[in-house]
Order: structure tokens, then sequence, then C-alpha cells
């Protein structure tokens, strides 16, 4: 999953995961690791929805209680620190949505993982 966050290759660390801002590389360049059966699907999405919420909400709650903020800031700053953070975050989370996939065997990784516990017994 960290090697996934940092958008690297989860079996070597080394190839990159992405081919794009969120298309996965069909195989790693480095290692040949096939990455193109992942079902990452909605669920990085979700995920960087409840983090930007957790985050998000309570600076809000914290501020309008503490401070008096001016319409136009407020109309301004939480949108563009969702929307910020939400671009910041899709790509690490699905990254590590997918190393997660990769190292469980979920989906086409079956067979990978089959081969790495044969290698290490
Ligand atoms: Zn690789």
């Amino acid at each position: 999953m960290g090697r996934g966050a940092q958008g690297r290759c989860p079996h070597c660390g080394k190839g990159r995961l992405f081919r794009a801002y969120l298309k996965v590389a069909d195989r790693c360049a480095d290692c040949g690791e096939e990455l193109h059966h992942h079902r990452a699907d909605d669920f990085p999405a979700y995920l960087v929805i409840v983090i930007v919420g957790h985050i998000v909400v309570p600076l809000v709650l914290a501020m309008e209680t503490h401070y008096a903020l001016s319409y136009w800031i407020s109309m301004t700053l939480w949108p563009a620190l969702t929307v910020a953070l939400s671009l910041a975050l899709l790509q690490p989370v699905k990254g590590a949505v997918v190393g997660l996939q990769w190292a469980v065997g979920m989906h086409g990784f079956e067979q990978s993982k089959k081969d790495r516990v044969a290698t290490v017994r």
C-alpha cells in the first residue's frame, strides 16, 4: 500500500504505477508485473471524501466558532481547500487501494500472489 501511495509498482517499488493522473499502467515498465486487472473503481473517491470531510468540516466549524470570517472568504477558502485536498489525495489513495488489492491477491492479482508465496517457500 505504501508503494502504491507513492505511485510506484506494488511488486518492485521502482516502476511507475500510473501512466496518467488516475490511469493505472497496464503493466510495470520495470518488472513487468501486470496491473491492468485492478478494480479500484469508486473506492478511492469514497475514501477521499471521508478523509477530506474529516479535515475540512472541523476546520470550518472551528473557524466559524472562533472567528467571524467574511462571506467572500468563506465562499472561496473552503471550496478551494476542499478541491485542492481532493485532487492532491486522489492519486495516492488510488495507488494505496491498488497496492492493497495486489497484496491480498484480489481480482486478477491471484496468480501474482500465488507466485510470490511459492517463491518465498
Ligand atoms: Zn514493478
